[in-house]
């Protein structure tokens, strides 16, 4: 059986036409006799919409709560009744979307009562859209001929009990991939799932983090030992930089997961940081695909990557960063420093992205949070610490940095003009990476992509379309490139 998981991202199913052009694309993996495993996100926004209902419930705004809940329930209900024909499929999937709307304005109402948001009520009210979009696509491909069954998300992916970022149990989910989905595989029928939410062994529901689709996609992949995991999304794969930003932005043809993976970590959007690792442990290629551009044959990710002659494969950009500086003279040469310094990181589950020392000071960077007045409040008991929000980190992803003579001058020839704060290379091979002022993250993505990508290889870079400005209609770069210049 040549399985394939393919995950369709929030714009893939955002509306009927994008689910018809989803509902397409899997019919056509079928006709050429492969067995898929669909996995989609909940339809575009609608997982920061549900958010924000959870947030004003929590404020006691309750009739913004539900506003926002009748507004989302109109357009699953619309979405449901533009794409199904038959009456009674109609009936049925408009009376289970109103179930989910009247359970979910229910937690919504006791929300605005208790007036308190746990992250575990969070994830319980954000789950509903990828429960609803993976039932209405799941009954649009049944209307299309593709003999689709819907299968509970939180059935299969298993989690540890970290609301809003669980833990993956690979060895519990291989195990449920097995029972629940081999048996519709084997029966040639195509499972239909929510990504990105999951359950713990107690059953309560639990999320995988923002973007976690992928992940779910990769998990299942991985679980059922797939030919390969397509991630489905909006632009023609994994560019070298984000086109949103960089309009020139190429498409890279192959890429290894080492590379992928950090440009992952490091912001690129496209794809969820953890997505590479179930794929590596199984050797599975990820290919990132546009379902608005089907025929583009993406991006691969793989283990063989062909050597490149750029130095630089893509310019991943990671906003919303603080920088927090340890001073402390007296703490000079002392041994056992950092590891008090980073068991507060660690008493506060704050990761730490970046971090540079001298004999005196210590610098790290880490997302902005709210614990962050909490941390420096613990890290001053040892030193003097200031701590800085709206940073951006740039990180230069590329095979082989490290054996190429004179890089690191012409990075920051590229980006001369703007004030760097922060400088990492040497940690891993591949990546070279920069600390910045927010506002200059896009100046300097652009500078940088002008400075590498003038003349790339077209073994690895598809050079194709810059020649021919061929940006083809709904290949979602030109969509970005336009939304760029807005
Ligand atoms: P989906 O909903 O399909 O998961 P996302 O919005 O999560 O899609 O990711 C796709 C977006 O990622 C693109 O629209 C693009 O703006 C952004 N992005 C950021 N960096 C890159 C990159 N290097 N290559 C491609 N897309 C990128
Ligand atoms: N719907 C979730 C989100 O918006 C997961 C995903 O789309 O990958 O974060
Ligand atoms: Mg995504």
């Amino acid at each position: 059986m040549s399985l394939v998981v393919m995950k369709f991202g929030g714009t893939s199913v955002e509306d009927p036409a994008a689910i018809n052009r989803t509902a397409a694309i899997v019919a056509g993996r079928v006709a050429l006799g492969k067995t898929p495993i669909v996995v989609v996100s909940a339809m575009a926004k609608v997982t920061d919409q549900l958010l924000r209902a959870a947030a004003c419930s929590a404020q006691g705004d309750k009739c913004g709560a539900l506003a926002i809940s009748s507004r989302l329930r109109a357009r699953h209900r619309d979405t449901a009744c533009l794409l199904l024909k038959n009456q009674e499929d109609t009936v049925e999937l408009q009376k289970l979307i109103d179930e989910k709307f009247d359970s979910l304005d229910e937690i919504l109402r006791g929300l605005a009562a208790i007036l308190e948001l746990t992250p575990r009520i969070s994830d319980l009210i954000v789950s509903y859209g990828e429960r609803l979009s993976s039932r209405i696509v799941a009954a649009a491909f049944r209307e299309r001929g593709i003999d689709a069954a819907h299968v509970d998300a939180r059935d299969i992916i298993v989690t540890d009990s970290q609301y809003q970022k669980a833990v993956p149990i690979d060895a519990a989910i291989e195990k449920r991939a097995h029972e629940k989905l081999l048996p519709l595989t084997a029966a040639g029928k195509v499972p239909v799932m929510g990504g990105f939410i999951a359950s713990n062994e107690a059953g309560i529901t639990t999320t995988l983090g923002r973007g976690g689709s992928d992940f779910t996609g990769a998990l299942i992949g991985g679980a059922m030992n797939a030919e390969a995991i397509e991630i489905w999304t909006d632009v023609d794969g994994i560019m070298t930089t984000d086109p949103r930003v960089c309009p020139d932005a190429l498409r890279v043809k192959v890429i290894s997961f080492e590379e992928a993976a950090e440009l992952a970590y490091f912001g690129a959007k496209v794809l969820h940081p953890a997505t590479i690792l179930p794929a590596v442990k199984k050797n599975i290629p990820v290919l990132v695909l546009n379902s608005r551009n089907p025929t583009c044959e993406g991006t691969r990710i793989t283990s063989l990557a062909p050597h490149c002659k750029s130095p630089f494969k893509c310019i991943a950009v990671k906003k919303k960063l603080s920088i927090i500086d340890v001073v402390a003279s007296r703490m000079l040469m002392s041994h056992g420093y950092l590891k008090e310094i980073f068991t507060i990181f660690d008493k506060h589950q704050c990761p730490v992205d970046m971090v540079s020392t001298s004999e005196v000071s210590v610098s790290l960077t880490v997302d902005s949070n709210d614990k962050l007045p909490l941390i420096a409040a613990d890290l001053s008991k040892l030193a003097d610490v200031k701590y800085e929000g709206r940073k951006a980190l740039v990180c230069m992803v590329g095979e082989d940095i490290r054996g190429q003579h004179g890089i690191a001058a012409q990075v920051f020839n590229a980006v001369r003009h703007v004030n760097v704060r922060m400088i990492s290379q040497g940690a891993s091979e591949i990546n070279m990476s920069f600390m910045i002022e927010e506002d200059d993250a896009e100046e300097a993505v652009r500078s940088l992509h002008a400075a590498f990508f003038q003349d790339p290889d077209p073994l690895v870079f598809d050079v194709e379309a810059r020649k021919t400005g061929n940006r083809e209609q709904g290949s979602g770069v030109s969509e970005a490139a336009a939304a760029a210049t807005r």
